[in-house]
């Protein structure tokens, strides 16, 4: 009998999500309680990670709700700490916290259109720059220094990050938020070759464009209709579709499970719905 390589069962398996307050890894976290994990879900916005444990708890799933900065060493150790107690030692960390910032944001897409008044790269907040690059990049490397050590010790365990379309080719408007994205892309090859030979695999998703809290007021008008950066989304993505939340799981779930990508780490996917495979011609 060949052991087929793919069913989802993250039975006792300890998994740390950082932003599980958020769309995206509030969903990635009550799938993997779904599947069987124990679910730590860590944001800075604690009612909504309580939420989220309550809702699990109600569904008879494992998942603790922890206040957490990612940004903030002491208190990510403390946390840490807290996990160990409740829940054992994380097997798998999804690096989920990150987003972009309007003080790093420009009105237009190219200089010679700005209108007088409107915000230019000449008017980029250095402050919302360093913001984005800080919650991305620091936001990734300080969980893993937390959470990381134990798997060391274990020799074993899976890092997941979550970079973006951006950082193929960067997006018009957001430089900082591409950049940082890039960053993390790059990052997740670092982490990938320096843990390699611990037992450690580090990876990437890299979700294409979805509806979400962070990217809607630059996809619809407030009377709810597209916006023309939607028009050219949707003409440059060969499905011709933007990607639903739940259609990340199965890239998630895949390069988290030691058996089915017990090979893979260094690696980026695209979850695109074929955007970054397309020149557009
Ligand atoms: P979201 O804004 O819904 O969730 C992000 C969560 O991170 C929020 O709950 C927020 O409270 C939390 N957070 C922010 N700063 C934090 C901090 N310092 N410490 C702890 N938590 C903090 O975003 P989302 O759409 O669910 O995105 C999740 C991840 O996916 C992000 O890294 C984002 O950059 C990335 N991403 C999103 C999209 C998209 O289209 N939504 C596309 C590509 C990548």
């Amino acid at each position: 009998m060949i052991e087929l390589p793919l069913s989802v069962d993250f039975t006792g398996k300890v998994v740390v999500v950082t932003g599980a307050g958020g769309v995206l890894c509030g969903e990635m976290a009550r799938a993997f309680a779904q599947a069987g994990a124990k679910v730590a879900a860590l944001d800075l916005n604690e009612e909504a990670v309580k939420k989220l444990s309550g809702t699990c708890r109600a569904e008879g799933l494992v998942c603790e709700g922890y206040k957490a900065d990612v940004l903030d060493p002491e208190a990510l150790a403390e946390v840490h700490a807290q996990v160990c107690r409740t829940l054992g030692p994380c097997d798998i960390l999804i690096n989920g916290a990150g987003g972009n910032n309007p003080r790093a944001t420009t009105d237009n897409e190219y200089q010679h259109e700005a209108k007088p008044g409107q915000k230019t790269f000449f008017d980029l907040d250095t402050n919302g720059v360093d913001f984005v690059f800080k919650l991305n990049f620091q936001g990734t490397l300080l969980p893993t220094q937390a959470f990381a050590r134990d798997m060391v010790k274990r020799g074993s365990g899976c890092i997941l990050n979550i970079s973006s379309m951006n950082a193929y080719t960067p997006l018009t408007k957001i430089p900082a938020y591409s950049g940082a994205k890039a960053a993390i892309s790059n990052f997740t090859q670092w982490l990938a070759t320096y843990f390699a030979g611990t037992g450690i695999r580090c990876n990437a998703i890299a979700p294409g464009f979805l509806v979400s809290n962070q990217n809607r007021k630059l996809l619809f008008n407030e009377d709810g209709t597209p916006t023309p950066r939607t028009a050219k989304i949707l003409a440059g993505t060969p499905m011709g579709r933007f990607v639903e939340s739940n259609e990340l799981l199965g890239g998630v779930f895949f390069l988290c499970d030691d058996r089915a990508a017990s090979a893979i780490t260094g690696v980026v996917l695209p979850i695109d719905a074929g955007f970054a495979a397309y020149s557009g011609v």
